[in-house]
Protein backbone atom coordinates (compact mmCIF):
# COMPACT_ATOMS: atom_id res chain seq x y z
CA UNK A 1 0.00 0.00 0.00
CA UNK A 2 2.75 2.30 0.97
CA UNK A 3 4.49 1.44 -2.29
CA UNK A 4 1.23 2.44 -4.01
CA UNK A 5 1.28 5.16 -2.67
CA UNK A 6 4.54 6.21 -3.59
CA UNK A 7 4.47 5.47 -7.28
CA UNK A 8 1.34 7.51 -7.52
CA UNK A 9 2.76 10.56 -6.43
CA UNK A 10 5.91 10.10 -8.49
CA UNK A 11 3.53 9.92 -11.61
CA UNK A 12 1.85 13.09 -10.64
CA UNK A 13 4.66 14.52 -9.79
CA UNK A 14 6.45 13.82 -13.73
CA UNK A 15 2.94 14.58 -15.25
CA UNK A 16 3.27 18.04 -13.58
CA UNK A 17 6.81 18.09 -14.52
CA UNK A 18 6.24 17.28 -18.01
CA UNK A 19 2.93 19.74 -18.34
CA UNK A 20 5.50 22.86 -16.76
CA UNK A 21 7.56 21.89 -19.38
CA UNK A 22 5.10 21.95 -22.66
CA UNK A 23 3.46 24.98 -21.26
CA UNK A 24 6.79 26.92 -20.54
CA UNK A 25 7.68 26.04 -24.02
CA UNK A 26 4.93 26.38 -25.86
CA UNK A 27 4.54 30.16 -24.40
CA UNK A 28 8.25 30.52 -25.01
CA UNK A 29 7.77 29.49 -28.35
CA UNK A 30 5.16 31.79 -28.93
CA UNK A 31 5.74 34.94 -27.09
CA UNK A 32 9.55 34.97 -27.87
CA UNK A 33 9.24 34.73 -31.87
CA UNK A 34 6.43 37.24 -32.06
CA UNK A 35 8.36 39.35 -29.83
CA UNK A 36 11.56 38.82 -32.08
CA UNK A 37 9.71 39.23 -35.21
CA UNK A 38 8.27 42.94 -34.31
CA UNK A 39 11.36 44.14 -33.04
CA UNK A 40 14.15 42.78 -35.75
CA UNK A 41 13.01 42.85 -39.62
CA UNK A 42 15.86 41.85 -41.12
CA UNK A 43 14.90 38.12 -42.35
CA UNK A 44 19.05 36.86 -41.90
CA UNK A 45 19.50 38.25 -38.58
CA UNK A 46 16.24 37.29 -37.45
CA UNK A 47 16.78 33.65 -38.48
CA UNK A 48 20.26 33.85 -37.08
CA UNK A 49 18.48 35.25 -33.54
CA UNK A 50 15.82 32.42 -33.69
CA UNK A 51 18.43 29.74 -34.54
CA UNK A 52 20.33 30.91 -31.25
CA UNK A 53 16.98 31.38 -29.12
CA UNK A 54 16.60 27.27 -29.96
CA UNK A 55 20.22 26.63 -28.54
CA UNK A 56 19.71 28.81 -25.75
CA UNK A 57 16.11 26.85 -24.46
CA UNK A 58 18.04 23.45 -24.87
CA UNK A 59 20.59 25.07 -23.04
CA UNK A 60 18.46 26.24 -19.95
CA UNK A 61 15.83 23.03 -20.26
CA UNK A 62 18.79 20.90 -20.25
CA UNK A 63 20.22 22.59 -17.34
CA UNK A 64 16.80 22.33 -15.24
CA UNK A 65 16.12 19.02 -15.92
CA UNK A 66 20.00 18.63 -14.83
CA UNK A 67 19.54 19.97 -11.33
CA UNK A 68 16.08 18.09 -11.05
CA UNK A 69 17.21 15.05 -11.67
CA UNK A 70 19.71 15.62 -9.32
CA UNK A 71 17.98 16.65 -6.22
CA UNK A 72 15.59 13.29 -7.38
CA UNK A 73 18.69 10.96 -7.04
CA UNK A 74 19.71 12.36 -4.35
CA UNK A 75 16.65 11.77 -2.65
CA UNK A 76 16.76 8.47 -3.67
CA UNK A 77 20.13 7.67 -2.86
CA UNK A 78 18.50 8.94 0.74
CA UNK A 79 15.66 6.74 1.10
CA UNK A 80 17.48 3.78 -0.13
CA UNK A 81 19.94 4.24 2.72
CA UNK A 82 17.12 4.95 5.30
CA UNK A 83 15.20 1.35 4.32
CA UNK A 84 18.78 -0.73 4.60
CA UNK A 85 18.54 0.63 7.86
CA UNK A 86 15.18 0.03 8.69
CA UNK A 87 15.55 -3.84 7.27
CA UNK A 88 18.65 -4.13 9.53
CA UNK A 89 17.28 -2.86 12.66
CA UNK A 90 13.68 -5.14 11.47
CA UNK A 91 16.42 -7.97 11.42
CA UNK A 92 18.03 -7.43 14.40
CA UNK A 93 14.60 -7.25 16.48
CA UNK A 94 13.39 -10.02 14.90
CA UNK A 95 16.77 -12.42 15.80
CA UNK A 96 16.29 -10.78 19.24
CA UNK A 97 12.83 -12.35 19.12
CA UNK A 98 13.82 -15.21 18.46
CA UNK A 99 16.88 -15.10 20.85
CA UNK A 100 14.03 -14.39 23.72
CA UNK A 101 11.67 -17.55 22.12
CA UNK A 102 14.55 -19.40 22.12
CA UNK A 103 16.76 -18.57 25.06
CA UNK A 104 13.53 -18.54 27.46
CA UNK A 105 13.63 -20.92 30.49
CA UNK A 106 10.21 -21.83 29.86
CA UNK A 107 8.48 -24.19 26.91
CA UNK A 108 7.27 -21.53 24.63
CA UNK A 109 4.92 -23.14 21.72
CA UNK A 110 2.63 -21.41 19.38
CA UNK A 111 0.01 -23.72 17.22
CA UNK A 112 -1.93 -23.07 14.02
CA UNK A 113 -5.55 -23.43 13.93
CA UNK A 114 -4.98 -26.55 13.15
CA UNK A 115 -2.47 -27.60 16.15
CA UNK A 116 0.38 -27.70 14.37
CA UNK A 117 2.93 -26.56 15.54
CA UNK A 118 4.68 -23.26 14.33
CA UNK A 119 7.16 -22.95 17.57
CA UNK A 120 9.00 -24.90 19.40
CA UNK A 121 11.80 -23.60 21.59
CA UNK A 122 14.22 -24.52 23.07
CA UNK A 123 13.57 -24.88 26.35
CA UNK A 124 10.77 -26.89 24.50
CA UNK A 125 13.34 -29.10 22.79
CA UNK A 126 14.89 -29.71 26.38
CA UNK A 127 11.97 -30.80 28.63
CA UNK A 128 10.46 -32.75 25.82
CA UNK A 129 12.98 -34.21 24.18
CA UNK A 130 11.76 -33.29 20.67
CA UNK A 131 13.67 -31.50 18.62
CA UNK A 132 11.79 -28.50 16.65
CA UNK A 133 12.91 -30.21 13.12
CA UNK A 134 11.23 -33.13 14.29
CA UNK A 135 7.93 -31.50 15.75
CA UNK A 136 7.66 -28.05 13.34
CA UNK A 137 4.83 -28.29 10.66
CA UNK A 138 3.22 -31.63 12.24
CA UNK A 139 0.50 -32.96 14.55
CA UNK A 140 2.37 -35.91 16.02
CA UNK A 141 3.37 -34.63 18.89
CA UNK A 142 0.05 -35.06 20.54
CA UNK A 143 0.24 -38.54 20.33
CA UNK A 144 4.02 -38.38 21.51
CA UNK A 145 3.27 -36.79 24.48
CA UNK A 146 0.22 -38.37 25.44
CA UNK A 147 0.27 -41.88 24.41
CA UNK A 148 -2.72 -42.68 26.85
CA UNK A 149 -5.87 -42.02 23.98
CA UNK A 150 -8.43 -41.00 26.63
CA UNK A 151 -5.98 -38.52 27.98
CA UNK A 152 -4.84 -36.96 24.99
CA UNK A 153 -8.30 -36.70 24.23
CA UNK A 154 -9.04 -34.77 26.87
CA UNK A 155 -5.76 -32.51 26.76
CA UNK A 156 -6.93 -32.05 22.54
CA UNK A 157 -10.07 -31.19 23.75
CA UNK A 158 -8.38 -28.46 25.95
CA UNK A 159 -6.69 -27.22 23.11
CA UNK A 160 -9.27 -26.88 20.85
CA UNK A 161 -11.43 -24.47 23.27
CA UNK A 162 -8.23 -22.27 23.53
CA UNK A 163 -7.54 -22.40 19.91
CA UNK A 164 -11.12 -21.54 19.44
CA UNK A 165 -10.55 -18.42 21.27
CA UNK A 166 -13.41 -19.91 23.95
CA UNK A 167 -11.02 -20.67 26.79
CA UNK A 168 -7.95 -19.64 28.15
CA UNK A 169 -5.71 -21.67 30.82
CA UNK A 170 -3.53 -20.55 34.05
CA UNK A 171 -1.57 -23.18 35.66
CA UNK A 172 -3.12 -25.88 33.91
CA UNK A 173 -1.12 -28.92 34.77
CA UNK A 174 -0.77 -32.13 32.29
CA UNK A 175 1.76 -34.89 32.89
CA UNK A 176 3.39 -35.27 29.65
CA UNK A 177 5.97 -38.81 28.53
CA UNK A 178 9.23 -37.26 27.30
CA UNK A 179 11.11 -39.01 25.31
CA UNK A 180 14.05 -39.41 27.12
CA UNK A 181 13.18 -38.39 30.79
CA UNK A 182 9.82 -40.28 31.70
CA UNK A 183 6.91 -38.46 32.67
CA UNK A 184 6.53 -34.41 33.87
CA UNK A 185 4.29 -32.26 35.07
CA UNK A 186 4.31 -29.14 33.38
CA UNK A 187 2.09 -26.39 34.41
CA UNK A 188 0.35 -24.49 31.53
CA UNK A 189 -0.83 -21.02 30.69
CA UNK A 190 -2.20 -20.97 27.16
CA UNK A 191 -4.46 -18.61 25.15
CA UNK A 192 -5.49 -18.21 21.64
CA UNK A 193 -3.29 -15.64 19.58
CA UNK A 194 -5.68 -13.33 17.12
CA UNK A 195 -4.15 -11.74 13.81
CA UNK A 196 -4.82 -7.56 13.01
CA UNK A 197 -8.46 -8.02 11.67
CA UNK A 198 -8.88 -9.88 15.16
CA UNK A 199 -8.83 -13.34 13.61
CA UNK A 200 -8.21 -16.49 15.43
CA UNK A 201 -4.87 -17.35 14.15
CA UNK A 202 -3.66 -20.13 16.24
CA UNK A 203 -2.56 -20.36 20.15
CA UNK A 204 0.57 -19.51 22.44
CA UNK A 205 1.45 -21.82 25.36
CA UNK A 206 3.95 -20.82 28.26
CA UNK A 207 5.00 -24.18 30.20
CA UNK A 208 6.87 -24.44 33.09
CA UNK A 209 8.48 -28.06 34.41
CA UNK A 210 7.22 -28.97 37.77
CA UNK A 211 7.89 -32.10 38.27
CA UNK A 212 10.96 -31.87 40.75
CA UNK A 213 8.71 -28.57 42.42
CA UNK A 214 5.96 -31.12 43.42
CA UNK A 215 7.77 -34.15 44.41
CA UNK A 216 9.85 -31.68 46.77
CA UNK A 217 5.99 -30.54 47.86
CA UNK A 218 4.19 -33.77 48.36
CA UNK A 219 7.60 -34.83 50.01
CA UNK A 220 7.10 -31.99 52.26
CA UNK A 221 3.70 -32.45 52.69
CA UNK A 222 4.21 -35.67 53.63
CA UNK A 223 6.77 -34.97 56.12
CA UNK A 224 3.69 -32.12 57.62
CA UNK A 225 1.26 -34.88 57.25
CA UNK A 226 3.50 -37.63 59.62
CA UNK A 227 5.21 -34.82 62.06
CA UNK A 228 1.20 -33.78 62.44
CA UNK A 229 0.41 -37.51 63.07
CA UNK A 230 3.05 -38.11 65.57
CA UNK A 231 2.00 -34.76 67.47
CA UNK A 232 -1.40 -35.87 67.53
CA UNK A 233 -0.91 -39.00 68.98
CA UNK A 234 1.63 -37.33 71.42
CA UNK A 235 -0.26 -36.89 74.95
CA UNK A 236 -1.23 -33.65 76.06
CA UNK A 237 -0.99 -30.15 73.71
CA UNK A 238 2.15 -29.33 71.13
CA UNK A 239 2.50 -25.98 70.75
CA UNK A 240 4.45 -23.14 68.77
CA UNK A 241 3.19 -19.49 70.24
CA UNK A 242 4.48 -16.04 69.65
CA UNK A 243 6.59 -14.68 72.57
CA UNK A 244 3.93 -11.71 73.69
CA UNK A 245 1.29 -11.08 76.60
CA UNK A 246 -0.91 -13.42 75.19
CA UNK A 247 1.11 -16.23 74.68
CA UNK A 248 -0.30 -15.96 70.92
CA UNK A 249 -0.83 -19.34 69.64
CA UNK A 250 0.72 -19.80 66.00
CA UNK A 251 0.48 -23.88 66.36
CA UNK A 252 -1.62 -26.06 68.29
CA UNK A 253 -1.89 -30.12 67.87
CA UNK A 254 -5.33 -31.67 68.40
CA UNK A 255 -4.63 -32.89 71.96
CA UNK A 256 -5.52 -28.91 72.65
CA UNK A 257 -9.17 -29.74 72.82
CA UNK A 258 -8.75 -32.59 75.51
CA UNK A 259 -6.46 -30.70 76.92
CA UNK A 260 -8.63 -27.58 77.49
CA UNK A 261 -11.97 -28.30 76.31
CA UNK A 262 -10.89 -25.50 73.08
CA UNK A 263 -10.77 -26.69 69.42
CA UNK A 264 -7.35 -25.85 67.75
CA UNK A 265 -8.71 -23.29 65.43
CA UNK A 266 -10.12 -21.07 68.88
CA UNK A 267 -6.82 -20.59 70.24
CA UNK A 268 -4.76 -20.23 67.15
CA UNK A 269 -4.41 -16.59 66.67
CA UNK A 270 -5.98 -15.84 69.95
CA UNK A 271 -9.69 -16.15 67.83
CA UNK A 272 -11.86 -17.04 70.74
CA UNK A 273 -9.63 -16.93 73.86
CA UNK A 274 -6.03 -16.52 74.40
CA UNK A 275 -3.48 -19.48 75.90
CA UNK A 276 -2.86 -16.28 78.41
CA UNK A 277 -6.58 -16.12 79.75
CA UNK A 278 -6.30 -19.76 80.83
CA UNK A 279 -3.90 -19.32 82.50
CA UNK A 280 -4.87 -19.41 86.36
CA UNK A 281 -4.28 -15.79 87.39
CA UNK A 282 -2.12 -16.40 90.66
CA UNK A 283 0.46 -18.76 88.80
CA UNK A 284 1.08 -16.12 85.72
CA UNK A 285 3.61 -14.60 87.35
CA UNK A 286 5.57 -17.85 88.66
CA UNK A 287 5.06 -18.78 84.30
CA UNK A 288 6.24 -15.66 82.93
CA UNK A 289 9.09 -15.91 85.32
CA UNK A 290 10.17 -18.98 84.54
CA UNK A 291 9.91 -18.83 80.50
CA UNK A 292 12.06 -15.01 80.92
CA UNK A 293 14.67 -17.00 82.64
CA UNK A 294 15.15 -19.86 80.31
CA UNK A 295 14.95 -17.21 77.42
CA UNK A 296 17.42 -15.40 79.12
CA UNK A 297 19.54 -18.48 79.33
CA UNK A 298 19.02 -19.95 76.00
CA UNK A 299 17.98 -22.68 77.56
CA UNK A 300 14.75 -25.02 77.73
CA UNK A 301 11.84 -24.47 80.52
CA UNK A 302 9.72 -27.20 82.56
CA UNK A 303 6.97 -25.39 84.51
CA UNK A 304 3.44 -26.40 86.14
CA UNK A 305 1.33 -24.08 86.84
CA UNK A 306 -2.69 -24.24 86.09
CA UNK A 307 -5.55 -23.14 83.45
CA UNK A 308 -9.17 -22.70 84.05
CA UNK A 309 -10.67 -25.43 80.84
CA UNK A 310 -13.73 -24.41 78.60
CA UNK A 311 -16.00 -25.95 81.48
CA UNK A 312 -14.54 -23.63 84.33
CA UNK A 313 -12.57 -26.51 85.97
CA UNK A 314 -8.90 -25.76 86.65
CA UNK A 315 -6.59 -28.51 86.00
CA UNK A 316 -2.56 -28.66 86.38
CA UNK A 317 -0.34 -29.06 83.74
CA UNK A 318 3.56 -29.64 83.37
CA UNK A 319 5.06 -27.61 80.13
CA UNK A 320 8.82 -28.26 78.83
CA UNK A 321 9.28 -25.62 76.14
CA UNK A 322 12.14 -23.53 74.47
CA UNK A 323 12.35 -20.10 72.57
CA UNK A 324 13.41 -20.23 69.05
CA UNK A 325 14.13 -17.24 66.29
CA UNK A 326 11.89 -17.49 63.74
CA UNK A 327 10.45 -14.75 61.30
CA UNK A 328 7.87 -13.67 63.71
CA UNK A 329 11.03 -12.74 66.30
CA UNK A 330 11.19 -15.07 69.00
CA UNK A 331 8.72 -17.63 69.19
CA UNK A 332 8.10 -20.94 71.72
CA UNK A 333 8.04 -24.10 70.99
CA UNK A 334 6.91 -26.93 73.35
CA UNK A 335 4.40 -29.26 75.06
CA UNK A 336 1.39 -29.28 77.76
CA UNK A 337 0.70 -31.76 79.43
CA UNK A 338 -2.14 -32.57 81.72
CA UNK A 339 -1.13 -33.51 85.52
CA UNK A 340 -3.80 -33.41 87.58
CA UNK A 341 -3.96 -37.05 88.94
CA UNK A 342 -0.12 -37.03 89.68
CA UNK A 343 -0.48 -33.51 91.52
CA UNK A 344 -3.71 -35.43 92.98
CA UNK A 345 -1.64 -38.76 93.95
CA UNK A 346 1.02 -36.56 95.25
CA UNK A 347 -1.14 -34.55 97.64
CA UNK A 348 -2.75 -37.73 98.95
CA UNK A 349 0.82 -39.55 98.95
CA UNK A 350 2.21 -37.07 101.75
CA UNK A 351 -0.72 -36.69 103.35
CA UNK A 352 -0.67 -40.87 103.63
CA UNK A 353 3.24 -40.29 104.28
CA UNK A 354 3.52 -40.88 108.30
CA UNK A 355 6.95 -42.10 108.72
CA UNK A 356 10.46 -40.82 108.49
CA UNK A 357 12.15 -41.90 105.34
CA UNK A 358 15.59 -42.21 107.17
CA UNK A 359 14.64 -43.82 110.35
CA UNK A 360 11.19 -45.48 109.50
CA UNK A 361 10.33 -43.61 113.01
CA UNK A 362 6.89 -41.40 112.86
CA UNK A 363 7.62 -37.92 110.75
CA UNK A 364 6.58 -34.61 112.98
CA UNK A 365 2.99 -34.27 111.52
CA UNK A 366 2.07 -37.85 112.61
CA UNK A 367 3.89 -37.51 115.67
CA UNK A 368 2.10 -34.48 116.36
CA UNK A 369 -1.23 -36.14 115.34
CA UNK A 370 -0.48 -38.63 118.14
CA UNK A 371 0.61 -36.40 120.78
CA UNK A 372 -2.91 -34.35 120.27
CA UNK A 373 -4.53 -37.25 120.38
CA UNK A 374 -3.40 -38.61 123.65
CA UNK A 375 -3.34 -34.87 125.49
CA UNK A 376 -7.38 -35.14 124.33
CA UNK A 377 -7.40 -38.73 125.95
CA UNK A 378 -5.15 -37.40 129.12
CA UNK A 379 -7.27 -34.54 129.75
CA UNK A 380 -10.84 -36.82 129.14
CA UNK A 381 -9.75 -39.06 131.61
CA UNK A 382 -7.93 -36.93 133.82
CA UNK A 383 -4.35 -38.43 133.13
CA UNK A 384 -0.83 -37.34 133.20
CA UNK A 385 1.04 -37.20 129.84
CA UNK A 386 4.64 -36.89 129.61
CA UNK A 387 6.78 -35.91 126.68
CA UNK A 388 11.15 -35.89 126.11
CA UNK A 389 12.65 -33.97 123.55
CA UNK A 390 15.78 -35.86 122.79
CA UNK A 391 18.29 -34.29 121.67
CA UNK A 392 22.15 -36.25 120.15
CA UNK A 393 24.76 -34.61 121.76
CA UNK A 394 27.67 -33.04 119.46
CA UNK A 395 26.70 -34.74 116.30
CA UNK A 396 27.77 -31.97 114.41
CA UNK A 397 31.47 -33.45 114.72
CA UNK A 398 29.97 -36.37 113.58
CA UNK A 399 29.22 -35.38 110.45
CA UNK A 400 32.40 -33.65 110.52
CA UNK A 401 35.24 -36.12 111.06
CA UNK A 402 33.24 -39.25 109.41
CA UNK A 403 30.75 -37.64 106.35
CA UNK A 404 27.33 -37.25 106.24
CA UNK A 405 26.43 -41.13 105.14
CA UNK A 406 27.89 -42.19 108.47
CA UNK A 407 25.65 -39.26 110.44
CA UNK A 408 22.87 -40.50 108.63
CA UNK A 409 23.64 -44.27 109.63
CA UNK A 410 24.01 -43.39 113.28
CA UNK A 411 20.70 -41.67 113.77
CA UNK A 412 19.37 -44.79 112.59
CA UNK A 413 20.58 -47.11 114.72
CA UNK A 414 20.01 -44.39 117.88
CA UNK A 415 16.56 -43.95 116.34
CA UNK A 416 16.16 -48.18 116.88
CA UNK A 417 17.84 -47.77 120.22
CA UNK A 418 15.42 -45.60 121.67
CA UNK A 419 12.34 -47.39 120.01
CA UNK A 420 13.33 -50.31 121.47
CA UNK A 421 13.55 -48.81 124.77
CA UNK A 422 9.87 -47.35 125.42
CA UNK A 423 6.56 -49.64 125.41
CA UNK A 424 4.63 -50.29 122.75
CA UNK A 425 1.68 -47.79 123.98
CA UNK A 426 5.20 -45.38 123.92
CA UNK A 427 5.44 -43.11 120.34
CA UNK A 428 8.86 -42.27 119.18
CA UNK A 429 8.97 -39.50 116.62
CA UNK A 430 12.03 -37.81 114.86
CA UNK A 431 10.97 -33.93 114.96
CA UNK A 432 13.79 -33.06 112.51
CA UNK A 433 17.34 -33.60 112.08
CA UNK A 434 18.98 -35.11 115.05
CA UNK A 435 15.81 -33.93 117.67
CA UNK A 436 13.48 -36.56 118.58
CA UNK A 437 10.01 -36.70 120.77
CA UNK A 438 8.93 -39.34 122.65
CA UNK A 439 5.21 -39.39 123.92
CA UNK A 440 4.20 -41.11 127.22
CA UNK A 441 0.82 -40.96 128.04
CA UNK A 442 0.00 -41.86 131.67
CA UNK A 443 3.21 -41.52 132.91
CA UNK A 444 3.66 -38.95 135.54
CA UNK A 445 7.07 -36.46 136.02
CA UNK A 446 9.07 -39.32 137.85
CA UNK A 447 8.01 -41.97 135.83
CA UNK A 448 9.09 -40.00 133.18
CA UNK A 449 12.13 -39.15 134.18
CA UNK A 450 13.24 -42.82 134.63
CA UNK A 451 12.36 -43.74 131.02
CA UNK A 452 14.55 -40.70 129.86
CA UNK A 453 16.99 -41.78 132.14
CA UNK A 454 16.81 -45.35 130.30
CA UNK A 455 16.98 -44.30 126.83
CA UNK A 456 20.24 -41.93 128.02
CA UNK A 457 21.75 -45.04 129.50
CA UNK A 458 21.35 -47.08 126.59
CA UNK A 459 22.76 -44.98 123.85
CA UNK A 460 25.68 -44.00 125.89
CA UNK A 461 26.04 -47.64 126.76
CA UNK A 462 26.07 -49.06 123.38
CA UNK A 463 28.86 -47.24 120.83
CA UNK A 464 27.52 -46.78 117.38
CA UNK A 465 29.33 -49.14 114.90
CA UNK A 466 30.39 -47.15 112.20
CA UNK A 467 33.38 -48.73 110.08
CA UNK A 468 35.12 -52.24 110.57
CA UNK A 469 35.70 -52.69 113.99
CA UNK A 470 34.76 -48.51 114.88
CA UNK A 471 32.54 -47.30 116.77
CA UNK A 472 31.39 -43.91 118.23
CA UNK A 473 30.22 -43.37 121.87
CA UNK A 474 26.98 -41.18 120.84
CA UNK A 475 25.65 -39.56 124.37
CA UNK A 476 21.88 -37.54 124.43
CA UNK A 477 20.57 -34.76 126.51
CA UNK A 478 16.96 -34.83 127.14
CA UNK A 479 14.51 -32.76 128.45
CA UNK A 480 11.22 -34.13 130.42
CA UNK A 481 7.49 -31.54 130.27
CA UNK A 482 4.53 -32.78 131.93
CA UNK A 483 0.30 -32.77 131.51
CA UNK A 484 -0.52 -31.15 133.05
CA UNK A 485 1.99 -30.02 135.46
CA UNK A 486 3.95 -28.19 133.18
CA UNK A 487 1.69 -27.50 130.48
CA UNK A 488 -1.74 -28.04 128.66
CA UNK A 489 -1.78 -27.77 125.24
CA UNK A 490 0.29 -30.11 122.48
CA UNK A 491 2.92 -26.30 121.75
CA UNK A 492 3.20 -25.56 125.45
CA UNK A 493 4.74 -29.31 126.07
CA UNK A 494 6.98 -29.65 123.10
CA UNK A 495 8.27 -26.44 124.07
CA UNK A 496 8.87 -27.00 127.92
CA UNK A 497 10.61 -30.06 126.83
CA UNK A 498 12.69 -27.98 124.40
CA UNK A 499 13.83 -25.81 127.04
CA UNK A 500 14.73 -28.44 129.21
CA UNK A 501 16.75 -30.28 127.20
CA UNK A 502 18.43 -27.17 126.48
CA UNK A 503 18.94 -27.03 130.36
CA UNK A 504 20.64 -30.42 130.04
CA UNK A 505 22.70 -29.44 127.10
CA UNK A 506 24.08 -26.18 129.14
CA UNK A 507 24.64 -28.49 132.49
CA UNK A 508 27.11 -30.64 130.23
CA UNK A 509 25.17 -32.84 128.25
CA UNK A 510 24.36 -36.22 128.08
CA UNK A 511 21.54 -35.29 130.86
CA UNK A 512 17.86 -35.36 132.12
CA UNK A 513 16.28 -32.40 133.00
CA UNK A 514 12.67 -31.52 133.67
CA UNK A 515 11.38 -28.70 132.84
CA UNK A 516 11.25 -25.82 135.74
CA UNK A 517 9.22 -22.47 135.22
CA UNK A 518 11.53 -19.21 134.97
CA UNK A 519 10.53 -16.98 138.26
CA UNK A 520 8.41 -14.96 135.75
CA UNK A 521 6.91 -17.79 133.87
CA UNK A 522 5.66 -19.50 136.90
CA UNK A 523 4.03 -16.21 138.35
CA UNK A 524 2.53 -16.83 135.06
CA UNK A 525 1.31 -19.74 134.55
CA UNK A 526 0.07 -19.25 138.85
CA UNK A 527 -1.98 -16.79 137.81
CA UNK A 528 -3.94 -18.61 135.14
P1 LIG B 1 24.61 -30.12 120.32
O1 LIG B 1 25.29 -31.07 121.24
O2 LIG B 1 24.63 -28.74 120.82
O3 LIG B 1 23.25 -30.60 119.98
O4 LIG B 1 25.52 -30.16 119.06
P2 LIG B 1 25.07 -30.70 117.66
O5 LIG B 1 26.28 -30.75 116.82
O6 LIG B 1 24.29 -31.94 117.76
O7 LIG B 1 24.09 -29.53 117.34
P3 LIG B 1 23.49 -28.93 116.04
O8 LIG B 1 22.03 -28.85 116.23
O9 LIG B 1 24.22 -27.63 115.81
O10 LIG B 1 23.84 -29.90 114.89
C1 LIG B 1 22.93 -30.79 114.40
C2 LIG B 1 23.53 -31.35 113.15
O11 LIG B 1 22.76 -32.43 112.66
C3 LIG B 1 23.63 -30.35 112.06
C4 LIG B 1 23.19 -31.11 110.82
O12 LIG B 1 24.20 -31.09 109.85
C5 LIG B 1 23.00 -32.51 111.30
N1 LIG B 1 21.89 -33.14 110.67
C6 LIG B 1 20.59 -32.73 110.68
N2 LIG B 1 19.82 -33.61 109.97
C7 LIG B 1 20.67 -34.59 109.52
C8 LIG B 1 20.46 -35.77 108.71
O13 LIG B 1 19.37 -36.12 108.32
N3 LIG B 1 21.56 -36.53 108.45
C9 LIG B 1 22.81 -36.18 108.89
N4 LIG B 1 23.84 -36.96 108.58
N5 LIG B 1 23.01 -35.06 109.59
C10 LIG B 1 21.96 -34.29 109.93
MG1 LIG C 1 19.82 -30.12 117.66
MG1 LIG D 1 22.52 -31.98 118.90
Amino acid sequence: MDNNHTQGTALGRSLKIAMAYLVTGALWILFSDAALERLVSDPVTLSRLQTWKGWAFVLVTAAVLCLVLLRQLRRDREQLHMRKAQQEEILRLSQFQQGVIDNANVWLNVLDPNGKVLVWNRAAERISGYTSDEITGSVEIWQKLYPDPGYRAWVIDRVRGIVAGEEEVEGLETRILAKHNGERLISWNSRALKDSRGEVAGSIAIGVDITEQRAAENALKASERKLANLMDSLPGMAYRCLYDEFWTMKFVSSGCEELTGYKPEDLVDNRKVAWAELIEPGDTSDVLRQVEGAIGNASTFSVEYRIRRATGESIWVWERGRGVEDDHGMVLEGIVLDVTERKRLEERLSELATLDPLTGQFNRRETERILQEELVRAERYGRQLAVLWVDLDHFKRVNDSWGHAIGDKVLRTVSLRLADSVRTVDTLGRFGGEEFLVVLPEMSVAEACDTAERLRRRVASEPVPVAAEQSLEMTVSIGVAVYPDHGESADELCNRADKAMYLAKSLGRNRTEVYTPAPAEDLTSDGT
